[in-house]
């Protein structure tokens, strides 16, 4: 059972953190069509960030950091929810191209430049 969101943006924040700890069962549970089948593929990576870009009524824009097979990559969408029998419920999501730029600082939280990093 998941406990009340009151926002999209608390659900996404808590979906992460499912993600993380790959609760494929949660993530079923507040989603409107994904299936917990869907996410044996994805079960490779560690999640390393998530940064919330922007939040409004229904929607949630973020970046997501991931390690997958040595590489570190950005998840870059913006999802959204709708509200079930009084429950926020991830519906889809448009994604976006997006890199890690080379001055920033590294996503696995080393506090360097990713150049100097995980890149
Ligand atoms: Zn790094």
């Amino acid at each position: 059972m998941y406990t009340l969101c009151s926002t999209p943006e608390e659900l996404m924040r808590s979906r992460y953190e499912a993600f993380v700890k790959e609760d494929w069962n949660y993530l079923q549970e507040t989603s409107v069509h994904q299936k917990k089948e869907e996410f044996n593929d994805i079960s490779s990576i560690q999640w390393l960030k998530l940064d919330v870009i922007d939040a409004n009524e229904n929607i949630v824009e973020f970046k997501a950091y991931y390690k997958e097979k040595g590489q570190v990559n950005v998840l870059h969408e913006k999802s959204n929810f709708v509200k079930v029998d009084g429950l926020w419920k991830y519906l889809d999501g448009e994604l976006f191209k997006s890199i890690i730029q080379r001055n920033e600082l590294c996503p696995c939280g080393s506090g360097k430049k990713f150049k100097k990093c995980c890149a």
